[in-house]
């Protein structure tokens, strides 16, 4: 049984009673919900050659971040996208590719409508017949927080149709063609619309049926509830929960996800063979040594070790799911390249590198002299000054197979930090 406990909604004051203040909910209880998220726009206004809904947040298209907020929660069952019939293929491949498996499962994708209301309406036709209450919510919102969600699904629950809403901050004004302020407008009553928009289905759809019979056009599903007559609640929004119009508000965004994860940890280990007739490449230096470390790549264990530990830290598995020893065009390759595009993998992210620690197990060559061109090498490629790689160098007094000469070992710890701390 999930219990969640939200918040009391003291940013109403006196303006308005909350409908619920601290409260327990068992989301077992509520009815089946469905969510439907018009991404039927191409997004002209954005300048940008793709749907705005297409581009990257942080790693991770906007559009799937909206879908995944709600697909977090298990009582939404079903989220119906409506695409633009141009990108539905294109929305196929990033929703299949970004999310899970039982995600997938309760995902349908339709074809969108010229306006959000076609979009809406389509999505409305496909959803099961099991579902009770419908979310209706913006693709361009990626950063909708579960408790909007949960307030809004309550409140729908409660009075039948919600929208999530911010009160107005700032002083309203009037401005006629000439631009010459006409009058101040009282903003105590009014709020600013988000979404999710929420309601029982049936009065979503009637409200629908009425706007189509009376060739009514809104900008949003409240609109069209209330020229149906059906009452509309405002819950609490989100400041966060911004629609992303503009680049600048994808900045925006990218620096409110970045602050979240402030930190991520990494660790990466790696050990390889040595063989007669192959260099010794350790940190992108080639050492004076009558045997090699056998490998795929160039077997350069120090460059794998801190490659491993970066994509440890970003939770992307490791070295050799990206960079498999069985493609050929990794054959004999300088692996400060590979370090070098798994630093842009972290940097799409949002993380640049803290520092690192290395550890070289190894009995024989002799690696001191060695160390400061490496540590420049791993520095250069992960876009830190020198200080912020560390390596050490150990024997294991001739204990194991490091011990022995039969092959050299490395351990790396990394720290990212978010932000873009590169040079
Ligand atoms: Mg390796």
């Amino acid at each position: 049984m999930i219990m969640v406990r939200l918040r009391a909604e003291t940013e109403f004051g006196l303006q308005f009673t909350p409908f619920f203040s601290s409260v327990d909910v068992d989301t077992h209880q509520l009815p089946p919900a469905g969510v439907i998220i018009p991404a039927g726009g191409t997004g002209t206004r954005f300048g940008q050659a793709c749907p705005k809904q297409f581009l990257d947040l942080l790693g991770v298209p906007i559009l799937v971040r909206s879908c995944r907020a709600f697909l977090e929660l298990d009582l939404v069952r079903c989220l119906v996208v409506s695409a633009p019939a141009a990108y539905l293929e294109e929305t196929i491949r990033l929703l299949h590719a970004h999310l899970t498996d039982p995600q997938v499962e309760r995902l349908l994708i339709t074809t969108g409508g010229a306006t959000r209301q076609d979009s809406v309406r389509a999505g409305l036709a496909v959803l099961p017949a099991t579902i009770d209450l419908v979310l209706v919510h913006d693709a361009a919102r990626p950063l909708v927080d579960r408790a909007t969600i949960l307030r809004c699904l309550l409140g729908a629950l409660e009075h039948g149709a919600v929208i999530a809403a911010l009160p107005v901050k700032d002083t309203l004004k009037q401005v006629g063609v000439d631009g010459m302020v006409e009058a101040t407008i009282d903003r105590s009553r009014l709020w600013q619309a988000q979404t999710p928009q929420a309601a029982r289905r049936h009065l979503l759809e009637q409200a629908f049926a009425e706007a189509a019979c009376r060739r009514l056009v809104g900008t949003d599903e409240a609109s069209l509830l209330e020229a149906a007559g059906i009452p509309v609640r405002v819950v609490t929004g989100n400041e966060r929960n911004d629609k992303i119009t503009r680049p600048s508000d994808l900045r925006v965004a990218e620096t409110l996800l970045a602050e979240e994860r402030v930190m991520k940890i990494g660790h990466g280990f790696d050990a390889h063979r040595l063989v007669a007739g192959r260099k010794l490449i350790l940190g992108g230096v080639t050492v004076d040594y009558h045997l090699g470390l056998d490998g795929h790549s160039d077997a350069d264990v120090v460059s794998h070790a801190l490659t491993d530990a970066l994509l440890g830290a970003l939770g992307a598995g490791d070295i050799g799911r990206h960079f498999p020893d069985s493609d050929p065009q990794y054959k004999g390759i300088d692996s400060l390249l590979l370090l070098e595009q798994v630093q842009r993998l972290a940097e799409q992210q949002g993380y640049c590198l803290g520092n690192a620690d290395l550890t070289i197990v190894c009995q024989r060559p002799k690696l001191a002299p060695h160390l400061a061109v490496m540590q420049a090498n791993l520095a250069r490629c992960c876009r830190v000054e020198p200080e912020a790689i560390n390596i050490k160098a150990t024997t294991t007094e001739k204990m194991g197979y490091t011990g022995r000469g039969e092959g050299i070992a490395c351990h790396a710890v990394v720290l990212l930090r978010a932000g873009h701390g590169y040079q």
